[in-house]
């Protein structure tokens, strides 16, 4: 589903990432690991098309087709989704009205009518209720004196709607208590399938243990120095990084 080769990329003219290699199959769940600073949110930016990073070398490949080119919308109504680890406040904008206009404007890149409005409502229903979000809760302005565990459920939620082919999760357990944790965990478990992938980024193993990854990366300095299973998650919680950058420095 996704690869990306040999992927470097800088902001404001310095070296973040420094050849990223990494294949995600359907159905897969990979996490990403590493120290604050080492490129995990850059990483999550640069394959989602974010233009404040620039791309020095390297392709991603979405399905078989090579999407460096393609802007972040675009990319967005092929199925890549990413959550925000800051997300933006929209006074006057309900969560409902805000999920209603992206989906609609996903169905018109791709060529579809709007969502006929009963179809929306039963799928907001649905997913409002697989995510045990509060019906006030939807009328509310998006994000505005939202909690940190209310936006991430927001943006599970948004994902939940949007049912993208690869959801990328940046720090998804940050400002969530762990009732949240739980849910947001079992919301995200619900939706995989063999026909998704979820690439979650986490500076902590907790969010681990709820949703289990298949593959675990460690990012460190911007280059993928280790990958394992979930084990290796286990490990990085016991020991740090350190112990990564030691053998790192002995085979330097
Ligand atoms: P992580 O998510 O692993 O904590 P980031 O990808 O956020 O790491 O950051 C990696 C490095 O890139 C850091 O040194 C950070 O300061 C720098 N960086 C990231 N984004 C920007 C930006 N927009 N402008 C300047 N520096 C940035
Ligand atoms: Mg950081
Ligand atoms: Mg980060």
């Amino acid at each position: 589903m996704l690869q990306v080769k040999n992927l470097h990329a800088s902001v404001e003219g310095e070296a973040i990432l420094r050849g990223i290699n990494l294949e995600i199959k359907p159905g897969e769940v990979h996490a990403i690991m590493g120290p604050n600073g080492s490129g995990k949110s850059t990483l999550a930016s640069v394959i989602a098309g974010n233009e404040d990073y620039e791309v020095t070398e390297g392709d991603i490949i979405f399905e078989k087709a090579n999407i460096s080119e393609l802007s972040a919308d675009e990319r967005a109504h092929k199925g890549i989704f990413l959550s925000f680890q800051y997300p933006v406040e929209i006074p006057g904008v309900s969560v409902t009205n805000f999920i209603k206009t992206s989906i609609n404007q996903i169905r018109k890149a791709r060529g579809q009518e709007d969502m006929p409005a009963n179809e929306m409502l039963k799928k907001i229903r649905e997913k409002a209720a697989l995510l045990e979000m509060d019906r006030k809760f939807l009328s509310r302005s998006l994000n505005e004196g939202f909690s940190g565990g209310e936006k991430k459920r927001n943006e599970i939620f948004q994902m939940a709607m949007l049912e993208p082919k690869l959801a990328v999760l940046d720090e998804t357990d940050s400002g969530l208590d762990i009732d949240a944790l739980r849910v947001v965990s079992n919301g995200v478990n619900k939706l995989k399938s063999d026909e998704n992938a979820t690439l979650v980024i986490t500076h902590y193993q907790r969010l681990l243990d709820y949703i289990v990854p298949d593959v675990v990366h460690v990012l460190i300095d911007g280059r993928i120095v280790k990958t394992g299973d979930k084990d290796l998650a286990k490990v990085l919680e016991e020991k740090g990084y350190d112990w990564i950058k030691e053998e790192l420095a002995q085979q330097a």
